[in-house]
């Protein structure tokens, strides 16, 4: 088989670079052996706004723009709905918060999206002495349905081998590789955390981070927006809701745990007071360099090996920026921009 692209890897790294392939009429083939599972469990969520502290995300507001017509023709593809408008109310904890809100909201960068209003309704269910936030044009992505989706798509097209990419059986060519009987002028590492079984890029300073979330059902708690506070509670419909995520810096498996579930519990009880119950548990590795940016670019060393990683927290509005920044160098050369360029770490190389 010759291709133009070998991709390793099919979460939402994977989707985004194999969607600029095909727009542009190049020949590929993905390999993915689910040894990992970020963008099947991920929340889904974007926002342009740091919700702690209420100041921009890194880029957000023009990843988003970018990101939503790409969810647009994924549904038009699929004849599926993947992305969801939904409000996030963030509860207050002080009147200091308000305030800091309210000059965080007169910010022309962020007023498009934060409501100057303080919200005071009191709803069934949760406790809000100070109040509510609201952040609007914000929303989530199902991206487990949409993954699930794009694989199926590729398989029944023959685009997808189930199976681990080995990267020790990469025979290095001047103008491309070989790997088993294909032969592929570049290939694209989309690995999320396996890029730490890698051995080109194994050396970048990734600081994954776990993360816990819960399924609950609640029939009691009738909202159609997102509540943030210790935890988000994010509507699914059916009373169903979403509850995360932890944050664990030292467990590498994607295994959920009692300690997990206990977090998320404690947490969510400090502000529901409805009773509800737990029926699923998953957990992920998130991606994150030790800079918080992605990371791309082609290895310093062997040129036609390059990676698509780093999204970290925020995978679902960042993955298409970054794949059209990397398609583009790859292909035509263009610049990737110094915060998000593997060249950052050449030293380590
Ligand atoms: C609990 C949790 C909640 C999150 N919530 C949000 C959220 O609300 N909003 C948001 O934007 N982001 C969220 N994220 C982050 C988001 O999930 C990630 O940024 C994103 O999924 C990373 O995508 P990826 O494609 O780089 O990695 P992954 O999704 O991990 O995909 C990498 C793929 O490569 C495959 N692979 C690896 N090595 C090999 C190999 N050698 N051979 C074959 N295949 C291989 C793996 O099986 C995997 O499918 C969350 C993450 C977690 C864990």
């Amino acid at each position: 088989m010759n291709v133009d692209y070998i991709i390793v890897g099919l979460g939402l790294a994977g989707l985004a670079f194999v969607k600029e392939l095909e727009k542009n009429k190049k020949t590929f083939v993905v390999f993915e052996n689910e040894s990992q599972n970020s963008s099947l469990v991920a929340g889904g969520m974007y926002n342009p706004v740091i919700l702690k502290r209420f100041t921009p995300v890194w880029n957000g507001i023009e990843q988003i723009e970018t990101a939503l017509p790409f969810y647009a023709e994924l549904e038009k593809q699929f004849k599926k709905k993947y992305h969801y408008k939904v409000d996030i109310y963030r509860i207050f904890k002080s009147i200091e918060e308000q305030n800091n809100w309210f000059v965080a909201s007169d910010k022309p960068k962020l007023s498009p999206y934060m409501s100057v209003d303080l919200i005071q309704k009191k709803y069934k269910g949760i406790e809000s002495e100070y109040g509510f936030g609201k952040l609007v044009n914000t929303g989530r992505i199902d991206s487990n349905q949409l993954i699930k989706d794009y694989r199926n798509y590729l398989l029944e097209n023959n685009l997808l081998i189930k199976q681990e990419f080995k990267h020790n059986a990469i025979e290095q060519k001047e103008d491309g590789i070989i790997y088993e009987s294909i032969s592929a002028k570049k290939i694209v590492f989309c690995e999320g955390f396996g890029l730490k079984q890698n051995p080109f890029f194994n050396k970048l300073p990734m600081q994954e981070a776990k993360g816990e979330l819960l399924t609950i059902y609640a029939p009691n708690l009738n909202v159609d927006f997102l509540v943030k506070a210790a935890v988000f509670v994010m509507p699914l419909g059916d009373n169903l809701y979403k509850v995360g995520a932890t944050f664990n810096w030292k467990d590498k498996t994607k295994v959920p745990t009692k300690e997990g579930k206990f977090e998320l519990v404690s947490k969510l009880d400090t502000f529901i007071n409805v009773p509800y119950k737990i029926v699923d548990h998953l957990a992920g590795i998130r991606p994150t360099i030790n800079d918080r940016r992605p990371i791309i670019g082609k290895h310093p060393l062997h040129t036609n090996l390059a990676v698509l990683n780093g999204l970290g927290t925020r995978g679902v509005i960042i993955a298409p920026t970054m794949a059209n920044m990397l398609y583009n160098h790859l292909e035509f050369n263009a610049e990737i921009t110094s915060d998000v360029s593997i060249n950052r770490f050449a030293k380590l190389f």
